[in-house]
């Protein structure tokens, strides 16, 4: 038998599961079979086989579906020993019984709802996540909901897995034979929500990625025998890029390159991606594996399931090689891929966890002496460098803006305009090539032309819908085979407007412009605190398929989701009469904007403010008008906290630098990532802006969260004319008078908390301030409420001194 059908033959070994839970009946051919023969958990089995028999995936496929949990009853039971060790190397929790539990009454638990550092988590409520297929426009419907066990009994999802399925046959029935890689992304939209087994284990493992990573191992094991690989059958690999920040960031914007700036920064971030997904899958399609092999791929990051052959570590060696050659030619070395290999044994992969804590303890070792065997290539340049340097990255270059550059701001308009990505197995002239592998980014009309022009240079290709999983809906226009389908998550919302046929994407001192008040531009960076220690140590079961289960809801929320979070945050050029009044006006470098609460109409219509610059794996930079990337933070935040299921144990860090609208951008990445550090230096789960670094909510301490809407009430207060701007300044001066600091580290982070809370002899001035206000009632107000708030004024200040910057000089 070949690779590919072990492949799916192992992709498809419990979607009997799946089919069975709609309580339809299995093909009658099995009915004489007993559990001595299927064995004796396997009954779902006879559903596997119904399937696979029903869409004429061949005999052989159907037999080893049939018989994995007793691969001896199989015609080839050499084979379907593969699928069944695969099966237990990907989920260590055995199952015992197909017992009397009604696998209907329970839907998949959030895996996040079972992590656990150090601190203890709630364990009344269960997290659990609706049951349907995955679309990326409403993501917020599959936020982990919290209910009581006992609720949850006598519930009955058979109506729910039925519908699924037949959206899922429909597919399947209309289009055909699927190839492996097809169908992987078929079952990802279809089975990524719902639990792989419900007996004797947590829920919290979906389908998919039980499905996914059995289908890579099986891979594994079916080459490690075919090519007589010795030892430990497994070999998981890291991929690691370092020097992105520097990458993405370290540019000049100057005065005659500002302009194309926000694209040249999209498109160096996108550039790493790709550099990761063609590293990626070149060696996957070199070994001849799929998509399944790649268990986690994005960021600058990727880590592989792969055989431990001779032949595979010279093919890890090769591309490695390669790819860092180009570095040094193309990027003068600032870039470097970094490879961790590890023989893994069955017994090993059971803590997953340990196996990659390993490898990025050795990847870190790995970029200490990086280019190691390369440094000749330094050295040898064969031509003259040019006379001049590229006035935005200084490498050698004789035109003013180097060919580089220029290339990636054009990949960043590219994307812009894209809604399908094609990634081709060859080089050639193409929006992004590396590795040995193109990417095209097309749009809804240049994509079935662009497939054909490659189809008839016989090229294979995958082509992935972009942020939609309705990707098949092309297939019947495209004649070629050697075309894989599916679909690919990026956090792509970018201010746009439409010129022509052609969206253009905003400057960024177009963006800054959209502020209300002050001119200024933010970015913003984000991360998960403690990411690498809730992989290694914060499940207590790590099997590869729950460990894969967690990193696709991560990516689900930083690829997907945060679209969905940003597109709240917009603005308008032309609203309709009604909304009109409700709005602010803006005097923006596009002529007049309104901003404000929108009508359904009035939001189609409206502009992002948020320029998603990069977001993937566990962190995320963005740019926007400083007020939007200020709520936009806490809405993230706040939204990522319910993703994860409130769980104590997962938060996020942030920093925001604002400058003003001519300031580099590079720079205030840069700065904000500075504010990243001093928020985790300080603690984590806190945000650093305005000079000062707080926690998100409220405790004993004022958290971000309350804070801003302190600063949003003052701005009403003003705005109303109930508050001058002289008194809120003096609020200001106040704790400067009161407070004086030296945080240098997260104890001395809590001793000036705890000094706040303590001092109390602001409290006389500030009454004295108070008497300058003549309403009574707001003057108690103010006295009870802000109180509280005066030694952590300094955000909420500075957020109305911004907001109310423009126009009002004098006061
Ligand atoms: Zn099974
Ligand atoms: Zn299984």
């Amino acid at each position: 038998m070949k690779l590919e059908d072990i492949q799916l033959a192992a992709l498809l070994h419990d979607i009997g599961k799946f089919y069975q839970r709609t309580s339809s009946p299995h093909s009658e051919k099995y009915r004489g079979l007993t559990p001595s023969e299927f064995g004796q958990t396997g009954a779902h089995g006879k559903w596997s086989a119904t399937f696979v028999a029903e869409n004429g995936l061949g005999e052989d496929i159907e037999d080893l579906v049939l018989y994995h949990h007793n691969p001896s009853k199989s015609k080839n039971p050499e084979y379907a020993r593969i699928i069944r060790d695969a099966d237990h190397h990907s989920a260590s929790e055995r199952h015992k019984s197909e017992s009397k539990r009604n696998v209907n009454e329970y839907p998949l638990i959030s895996v996040f709802s079972q992590v656990s550092i150090g601190e203890k988590r709630e364990t009344e409520n269960e997290y659990y996540l609706p049951l349907m297929e995955l679309r990326p426009s409403n993501l917020d419907m599959i936020k982990p909901e919290k209910f009581r066990r006992a609720v949850m009994s006598g519930w009955n999802l058979e109506k729910e897995y039925r519908r699924l399925w037949n959206l899922f046959m429909e597919e399947i029935t209309e289009h055909g034979k699927l190839d492996i890689n097809t169908m992987y992304h078929l079952l990802k939209k279809y089975t990524s929500l719902m639990p792989s087994a419900v007996y004797m284990s947590v829920p919290d493992i979906s389908l998919f990625d039980h499905l996914k990573t059995t289908a890579a191992l099986a891979g594994c094991l079916y080459l490690h025998r075919k090519d007589a690989g010795g030892g430990k059958p497994y070999l998981i690999v890291s991929g690691d890029i370092s020097g992105i920040q520097n990458f993405i960031t370290g540019v000049a914007s100057p005065e005659e390159a500002q302009k194309g700036m926000s694209k040249r920064l999209r498109g160096r971030s996108l550039s790493i991606s790709l550099i990761t997904d063609a590293a990626a899958n070149r060696i996957i399609s070199e070994a001849g594996l799929s998509q399944t092999n790649i268990l986690f791929c994005g960021g600058g990051h990727f880590t592989l399931a792969l055989p431990n052959t001779e032949r595979m570590k010279e093919i890890i060696e090769k591309v490695s090689l390669e790819v860092n050659r180009r570095f040094i030619e193309a990027f003068n070395g600032e870039l470097y891929l970094a490879l961790a290999v590890r023989e893994t044994d069955p017994e090993e992969l059971r803590d997953f966890g340990a196996v990659l804590d390993d490898l990025a303890a050795e990847n870190l070792k790995n970029k200490r002496s990086k280019f190691r065997g390369l440094l000749d290539e330094f050295f040898r340049s064969e031509t003259e460098p040019p006379e001049g340097t590229c006035a935005v990255c200084a490498l050698p270059s004789a035109a003013t803006i180097c060919s580089s550059c220029r290339s990636h701001e054009e990949l960043g308009a590219r994307i812009a305009n894209a809604d399908h990505m094609i990634r081709v197995y060859g080089t050639l002239d193409a929006d992004f090539s590396e590795a040995g592998i193109s990417y095209f980014f097309e749009n809804s009309r240049t994509v079935i032309s662009r497939i054909d022009e490659l189809a008839s240079g016989n090229h294979r290709m995958d082509v992935l819908r972009l942020n939609s999983t309705d990707f098949l809906e092309i297939r019947d226009r495209i004649q070629a085979d050697n075309v894989s389908f599916g679909f690919s998550l990026i956090g792509n919302t970018v201010p746009a407007v439409s010129e022509g046929s052609k969206l253009r994407a905003l400057d960024f001192t177009e963006i800054a412009s959209t502020a209300r008040g002050a001119d200024k531009l933010a970015a913003l960076k984000m991360d998960v605190d403690n990411l690498g220690r809730i992989f290694a140590e914060g499940l207590q079961d790590r099997s590869v398929s729950r460990i894969s289960t967690m990193s696709s809801f991560l990516d689900l929320f930083f690829l997907g989701y945060i679209n969905q979070v940003a597109s709240e945050f917009s603005f308008i050029m032309d609203p309709c009469d009604s909304c009109r009044g409700n709005l602010v006006e803006i005097k923006s470098s596009l002529g007049t904007i309104y901003r404000g609460e929108l009508c359904e109409g009035c939001r189609e219509n409206s502009i992002p403010s948020i320029y998603i610059t990069y977001s993937g794996g566990d962190d995320v930079l963005v740019f926007g008008p400083y007020d939007d990337i200020v709520e936009f933070a806490g809405r993230l935040r706040n939204e990522f906290r319910e993703w994860t299921c409130s769980n104590p144990s997962i938060d996020v860090s942030a920093g925001i630098f604002m400058g003003g609208h001519k300031f580099p951008a590079g720079k205030a990445a840069e700065i904000a990532e500075r504010q990243l550090k001093t928020s985790k230096d300080l603690g984590r789960g806190k945000i650093s802006l305005f000079g000062e670094t707080v926690q998100w909510d409220t405790d004993r301490f004022k958290g971000f969260n309350e804070l801003l809407e302190f600063g949003l009430k003052l701005e009403k207060l003003h705005e109303a004319g109930k508050l001058s701007k002289n008194f809120i300044y003096s609020l200001l001066k106040l704790w400067d008078s009161t407070f004086h600091e030296d945080i240098r580290d997260e104890e001395t982070w809590m001793r000036c908390q705890e000094i706040r809370l303590s001092r109390k002899d602001y409290v006389p001035y500030y009454v004295y301030k108070l008497r300058n206000i003549s309403d009574a009632e707001l003057r108690r107000e103010l006295f009870r409420e802000g109180i509280n708030f005066i030694p952590w004024i300094r955000i909420p200040v500075s957020w109305v001194s911004l907001r109310t910057r423009s126009g009002e000089v004098n006061e």
